[in-house]
């Protein structure tokens, strides 16, 4: 039995059990996602000194949307109580507390292809290869528990381009025999795109620049969704049912309602409800 992306808790941000180094180790730039600027390595002004976010209430009205569609997918606590085995950068030499904030999106980009290859083995169209997914999920697992300096010399690109190539191949796996130019969308631009009521059902829409786009009522069932930019794409009653490789963080960043129907692997964001 195969694990399943819901029951894989280390793979979803714990604050908890993290000492904030999102709103430490990355950058952000004013914009329509941020309020103000922030140097890669410097605390956000809103980290309180238990950690938590002082506005987390308040994020979106105080012009920090970006926050709430972040999603580390574990690395904080991975790299926070395993890598550096609880040590608060706060009290940490200098060198080391950067040592954290350069391992920390290394380990965030191993645990987004966890999370991929951990949902490719539940599909089982996926079947022929998933001797292969296992192998390069265990090689990933074991990567993420390097020390601080292997993961800091690792080529995660080299290692992020194998593994993208299986999850190519799961996908296609799955999409066999799907036909036509409009269910073939890699990597197309749509930004803003009317596509309200579109049947893209099985669609290739891997990297697919969707920003903004009107996706209501479209059909997206089994879609694969893999890194396609959601920002402000409107997803009011679409049906994403089995759509994969549609992470947290896509969704977050949708507009949506409680008419959409979504794949087990993600949850409704609140902001859909609750009129953020
Ligand atoms: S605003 Fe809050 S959640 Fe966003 S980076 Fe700052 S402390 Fe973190």
């Amino acid at each position: 039995m195969e694990d399943h992306i819901a029951t894989r808790s280390d793979l979803r941000g714990d604050c908890a059990r993290c000492f904030g180094l999102c709103c430490v180790a990355l950058p952000f730039a004013v914009s329509a996602d941020f309020a103000s600027d922030k140097a890669a390595g410097t605390p956000c002004p809103n980290l309180q000194g238990d950690h938590r976010c002082g506005i987390h209430a308040k994020l979106r009205p105080k012009g920090f949307a970006g926050c709430t569609v972040y999603d580390c997918f574990g690395a904080g606590q991975q790299v926070s109580q395993v890598t550096f085995a609880g040590q608060d950068w706060r009290t940490a030499p200098r060198e080391q507390a950067r040592r954290m904030f350069e391992v920390f999106p290394v380990v965030r980009q191993l645990h987004e292809l966890l999370r991929h290859l951990t949902e490719a083995l539940t599909l089982p169209a996926a079947g022929p290869i998933h001797p292969d997914l296992r192998r390069a999920l265990a090689r990933t697992e074991d990567l993420t528990h390097g020390t601080p300096a292997e993961l800091g010399a690792l080529d995660v690109g080299a290692h992020r381009q194998e593994v993208d190539d299986l999850l190519l191949r799961a996908s296609e796996l799955v999409r066999a025999g799907v036909r036509g130019k409009k269910k073939e969308r890699r990597g197309a631009d749509l930004m803003g795109a009317r596509l309200k009521g579109a049947d893209l059902s099985r669609a290739n829409l891997r990297g697919a620049c969707l920003i903004a786009a009107d996706l209501t009522g479209a059909d997206l069932r089994g879609a694969d969704l893999i890194g396609a930019d959601l920002r402000d794409a409107d997803l009011t009653d679409a049906d994403l049912t089995g759509a994969f490789f549609l992470t947290q963080p896509q969704v977050n960043a949708a507009r949506g309602s409680a008419g959409a129907r979504l794949p087990e692997s993600v949850v409704r964001p609140v902001h859909w409800t609750a009129g953020l």
